[in-house]
């Protein structure tokens, strides 16, 4: 969040067609729990396109850009690298040492995610390889437990900024309003 130190996604793989929406989601995700910036893949670019779509509506400060050397970016961090994967420690035995050195110490994060095999360097060159569980499920889900954790949930609260619309919480219905307070759109 722009008030801390950076908070940044790598998403390393993408296999067009078949994980258009997992990068999509991961871009989304990193997005609205509190992340700076996503770097996708330079083969996602629609992905890409989606994230940088809805920040221009719904707000920012966030970046979202390709790369076509996701493991440049994990070398030349300079900060703290946490790799999202099963096999690591489990995330509720390390989350206050990474909290500390993000909040306490003002350590820039770069989280990795991966899309199919994570190559081996990936997980000698991360300063905490961290499961969330140690069950394999989804990059997308990972990221969403591991940000709240790294946050201690300050990112529900978050302002956006230069939004073009906003969603007003509803017990039931959708309702959005433009951010000059004009009502956008509800009910389907
Ligand atoms: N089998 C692949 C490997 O060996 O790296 C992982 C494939 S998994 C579908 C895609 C990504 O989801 C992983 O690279 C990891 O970032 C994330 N992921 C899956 N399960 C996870 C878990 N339990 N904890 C943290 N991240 C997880």
């Amino acid at each position: 969040m722009h008030d801390e130190s950076e908070v940044a996604v790598l998403r390393l793989g993408h296999r067009p067609g078949r994980d258009e929406r997992m990068t999509t989601h991961v871009g989304l995700t990193a997005r609205a729990l509190g992340a700076d910036r996503v770097w996708v893949p330079d083969n996602a670019g629609q992905s890409r396109d989606t994230v940088a779509d809805i920040t221009d509506r719904f707000g920012g400060p966030f970046e979202v850009e390709l790369t076509d050397s996701p493991q440049r970016i994990i070398r030349n961090w300079e900060g703290r690298v946490v790799h999202l994967t099963m096999y690591g420690e489990q995330v509720q035995n390390v989350e206050s040492e990474i909290r500390d050195a993000h909040r306490r110490d003002g350590e820039p994060i770069l989280v990795v995610v991966g899309a199919e095999k994570v190559p081996f360097d990936v997980y000698e060159e991360a300063d905490w390889n961290v499961g969330v569980t140690n069950q394999p499920h989804s990059e997308v889900a990972g990221l969403a437990v591991f940000l709240d954790r790294l946050f201690d949930g300050r990112e529900l609260e978050r302002e956006w900024e230069d939004a073009d619309r906003r969603v007003v919480p509803m017990e039931t219905g959708k309702r959005v309003e433009s951010a000059d307070g004009e009502r956008d759109g509800d009910n389907e």
